[in-house]
């Protein structure tokens, strides 16, 4: 029996996780789940599965949940804060943890669960773009297992040969690493029609059902932009052995190209339940609840390149990746101030790339050593930022 902390289990992700592990009851059960401010999902989701702990992540909420956990008639205990999300990724009993959380908030439990030797199923890439090379490390230097649950970075690790090891792509006969993306709501649009897009617009995926913040991330390729930075950093590889291609049905979810001319893909209905499945249970094979892919109902299976004038932010990640850990921090920083003015309709869809662009103009090019500096640039691009969304909002 594998027991498993859900980080962000009230998200898109944790609800996909806690409807797979429902459906394997005699593999694993839910010590602990954790989530920001949807208190009353929260409490139903540990009516269900019965977890030994139920973490609000403000300090804040602590009455508040403890009350609606007692109404619901629960046994578990009631945590809040930062350091309890920490305790419950890095606690004794705990085998797997879910790193579910969007955005940097998800880094320190993240980066606690890897320290602590647990296998770590990583959805969870902000943490991943701005600790750079730490989170790796501290991985292997645990003995943790990082299992990429992002779909694309899921399926390249299901085409690499099983002893593929780190950074080797040459010595295991691999010429590229094609990192697939759907081209978001607007690939067929206009760049000047872009101006006016509607959050209610970006957010309206074709094929994938998400949270607010990769939704808007998907419609300004952001998203590929940091699953670039994601699997340079998780396979050890540059950015010059990874190829962005465009596959608008999203049944492909990436491939690697081999020197004898073979390319494997790994296919699949766009659901996170396989790539969840396929993390909780490596290297068995589970039930997910995905519905087989259907070959007869499938029309169309095209591709083609991105266009970077149409989406600069999936070029400033690139050009990011280049740069060096502190470019990444900065970007995903000024990306993440930038997705939420925009959801709070602060700024235009377009401003969004303007403030990636200005803040990572003036990231520095040195190394970052530790969690301090990690936290420290990432601080400081946020200010930049936000001064830049205030800017923006008064035009
Ligand atoms: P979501 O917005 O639906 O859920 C986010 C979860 O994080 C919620 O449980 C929320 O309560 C929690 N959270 C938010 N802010 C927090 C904070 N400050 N402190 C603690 N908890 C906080 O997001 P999602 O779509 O489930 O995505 C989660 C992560 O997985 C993101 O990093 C995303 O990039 C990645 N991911 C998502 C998908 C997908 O299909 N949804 C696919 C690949 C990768
Ligand atoms: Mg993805």
């Amino acid at each position: 029996m594998q027991s498993l902390t859900v980080l962000g289990s009230t998200g898109s992700i944790g609800k996909s996780t806690l409807d797979v592990v429902s459906r394997q009851q005699d593999k694993f059960n839910v010590f602990a789940l954790t989530a920001n401010r949807n208190l009353d999902l929260l409490v139903e989701q540990a009516s269900s599965c019965n977890p030994k702990y139920i973490v609000a992540a403000n300090k804040e909420d602590y009455a508040s949940l403890a009350d609606k956990s007692r109404t619901a008639g629960l046994n578990c205990e009631v945590l809040t804060g930062e350091d309890a999300l920490v305790d419950v990724a890095q606690a004794t009993e705990v085998h797997q943890v879910m790193a579910a959380i969007v955005g940097a908030a998800g880094l320190l439990p993240t980066l606690a669960a890897a320290k602590a030797g647990k296998r770590v199923l990583l959805a969870n890439k902000e943490a991943l773009v701005m600790s750079g090379q730490l989170l790796i490390d501290t991985v292997n230097q645990s003995g943790a297992e990082l299992l990429p649950i992002d779909s694309e970075h899921n399926a390249i690790f299901q085409c690499l040969p099983e002893k593929f090891s780190y950074g080797q792509l040459q010595k295991s006969g691999i010429s590229k690493i094609l990192l697939t993306g759907s081209g978001g709501p607007f690939l067929s649009n206009t760049i000047d029609s872009l101006y006016d897009v509607t959050v209610e617009q970006a957010c309206a995926h074709p094929n994938w059902s998400m949270g607010r913040k990769i939704s808007v991330d998907s419609a300004t390729m952001m998203n590929k932009g940091l699953e670039f930075i994601e699997a340079c950093r998780l396979f050890g590889v540059s950015s010059q052995q990874i190829d962005v291609v465009i596959h608008p049905q999203s049944v492909i979810h990436s491939m690697v190209q081999y020197n004898d001319g073979s390319v494997l893909a790994q296919l699949g209905n766009p659901d996170m339940r396989t790539p969840i499945a396929h993390g909780l249970a490596f290297p068995e094979r589970i039930e997910s609840g995905v519905k087989p892919l259907d070959f007869s109902t499938i029309c169309d299976f095209t591709f083609q390149l991105p266009d970077y004038e149409k989406f600069p932010n999936l070029k400033l990640a690139i050009q990011a990746c280049d740069s060096g850990e502190a470019a990444t921090t900065s970007l995903n920083a000024a990306n993440e101030v930038a997705v939420d003015a925009f959801l709070n309709e602060q700024i235009k869809y377009t401003d969004i790339s303007l403030i990636n662009d200005f803040v990572l103009q003036q990231a520095n090019i040195e190394a970052l050593d530790s969690l301090d500096m990690i936290l420290a640039c990432d601080a400081k691009a946020r200010q930049l930022a936000s001064s830049k969304v205030s800017e923006l909002s008064q035009c």
